[in-house]
């Protein structure tokens, strides 16, 4: 399985777009991994995670071929990670040859965002309304949604991918997991954890993760043989108020075997 991880900022973008602050300052003169675009993922070419209003700096960047994308899966509808007009233009007239319905997937108020969005677009796209726990036939993957800790007001998604004998966790937006995920996550195996690490040194874990946070889950997914020394953890969605640039993180992760997103960082598991 090959994932490419697309943003690794939280929402503003790092530098932020409208930041002036020090980190992002620094961020800017540094410019290379510390530049960080808002969050997304692809799969082999055709599962894609969340729709971010950067995509299309991502199609021109890593050279994408979106038309061959047959399934979108959507955390949540924050605006970073849920732009679905942008979708509009995967419709006649707007894009040409490419292969129809895309499937999209997701909770309650995605797939109403999106029907809402894509009213008029009927015919192009199709809905697979996710419930937390059940298993989804996605293309060759088989993918099920766990409960994340993230906004109260929307039932937010994390992703468990099982696609070619591998199994992927896509791990964010989210705080400390509800129990239920935790629960859930206890007799299985992991090749790849892709986790929120929005937070860094700064204490707060609900909503999104830190650096302790993320040590912890890296030891609990040892002691339950989650992981093994074959597996990978990649930390991603960072703010520009932690004030880390990649070669910090990399200083503060390299030591206990987890790598540092940045923008088009390719995975192979
Ligand atoms: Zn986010
Ligand atoms: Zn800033
Ligand atoms: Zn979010």
């Amino acid at each position: 399985m090959k994932i490419q991880i697309l943003g690794t900022a939280a929402a503003e973008g790092f530098p932020g777009i409208f930041c002036n602050c020090l980190h992002c300052k620094k961020a800017r003169e540094l410019g290379g991994k510390n530049i960080r675009t808002r969050s997304s993922a692809i799969i082999d070419d055709t599962i894609k995670i969340d729709f971010p209003p950067d995509t299309y700096h991502h199609v021109l960047t890593h050279d994408l071929d979106l038309s061959k994308v047959e399934h979108l899966l959507f955390t949540h509808t924050h605006m970073d990670h849920f732009n679905p007009k942008d979708l509009g233009m995967r419709t006649p007239g707007f894009a040409h040859d490419f292969p129809y319905p895309l499937e999209i997937y997701g909770h309650d108020v995605a797939i109403l965002k999106c029907k809402e969005a894509l009213l008029h677009a009927e015919p192009y796209f199709s809905y697979t309304l996710m419930q937390p726990f059940t298993t989804y036939q996605v293309g060759t993957a088989r993918v099920t949604p766990l409960l994340a800790d993230h906004n109260p007001l929307e039932t937010c998604l994390l992703f468990y991918i099982e696609k070619d004998g591998k199994t992927i966790f896509y791990g964010h937006d989210t705080g400390w997991f509800p129990d239920a995920t935790w629960d859930w996550l206890k007799d299985k195996k992991l090749d790849a954890a892709i986790l929120d690490c929005t937070n860094g040194l700064l204490p707060e874990r609900r909503n999104h993760l830190n650096i302790e946070a993320v040590k912890e889950i890296q030891t609990f997914f040892k002691q339950n043989n989650i992981i093994d020394e074959n597996s990978q953890i990649i930390v991603t969605h960072f703010s520009h108020n932690i004030g880390l640039m990649q070669e910090d993180l990399e200083e503060i992760f390299a030591p206990i075997g987890i790598q540092v997103a940045y923008d088009g960082i390719l995975l192979c598991v």
